[in-house]
């Protein structure tokens, strides 16, 4: 397996998915992108990949410091959002622990800065970290937007990517069930060689 730097965008690589630019979510759980020949890019596989991928969606400031805890954390919440979507898709209940990591996200992330009480000058107000507060937004504001979409009517064009090793998600239109044009051109060539290749029946 080929591990591409982290520098490398995903842009650069395959284009957004249809309706990747309508859902955070979607932008989100296709953060993992399976090429073939063994291909894989993580844009959340570093810290500093992570700090890269909120700061291009305005989640972070690009000093936002995201430590390896925190990309773990993306990581993980992506896992849980993209359990959520394969189960919209399949028509199967959702696995509980993606639904309550999910919930639990969305309840977590504070509304507004928390009370204080100094001994010398009384109470005051203040985030309690500036960068778990960061995180806490980033997962908060991915999990309401995968809540969003599985909840729209959009959600029964909720498709993973039919061509294999692809595992991204798009919203469907028409009968196309490809994330990108590359992904369809790869599935047409397998089966005009599976043709050329099969003795006729
Ligand atoms: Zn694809």
């Amino acid at each position: 397996m080929r591990v591409m730097s982290e520098t490398q965008t995903g842009e650069s690589v395959l284009p957004p998915a249809p309706g990747a630019a309508d859902y955070l979510a979607l932008d989100f759980v296709n953060s993992a992108i399976a090429l073939p020949g063994g291909q894989f890019i993580d844009l959340l596989g570093t810290p500093e990949a992570a700090n890269h991928w909120l700061t291009e969606r305005d989640l972070a400031p690009a000093d936002a410091g995201v430590r390896e805890m925190c990309a773990t954390q993306l990581r993980s919440m992506r896992e849980h959002i993209r359990a959520l979507f394969a189960a919209r898709t399949a028509g199967l209940p959702a696995l509980p622990t993606a639904l309550s990591a999910v919930n639990a996200a969305l309840t977590r992330a504070p509304t507004a800065a928390l009370l204080y009480w100094d001994e010398t000058n009384g109470p005051y107000r203040a985030a309690p970290c500036p960068t778990t507060e960061i995180l806490d937004h980033a997962l908060a504001t991915l999990a309401a937007n995968a809540a969003d979409l599985l909840t729209s009517p959009d959600a029964d064009r909720l498709t993973a990517c039919g061509s294999t090793p692809c595992t991204r998600y798009l919203l469907r239109h028409g009968r196309g069930h490809w994330c990108s044009t590359r992904c369809g051109d790869r599935v047409r060539a397998a089966r005009a060689y599976a043709r050329r290749t099969q003795p006729p029946s």
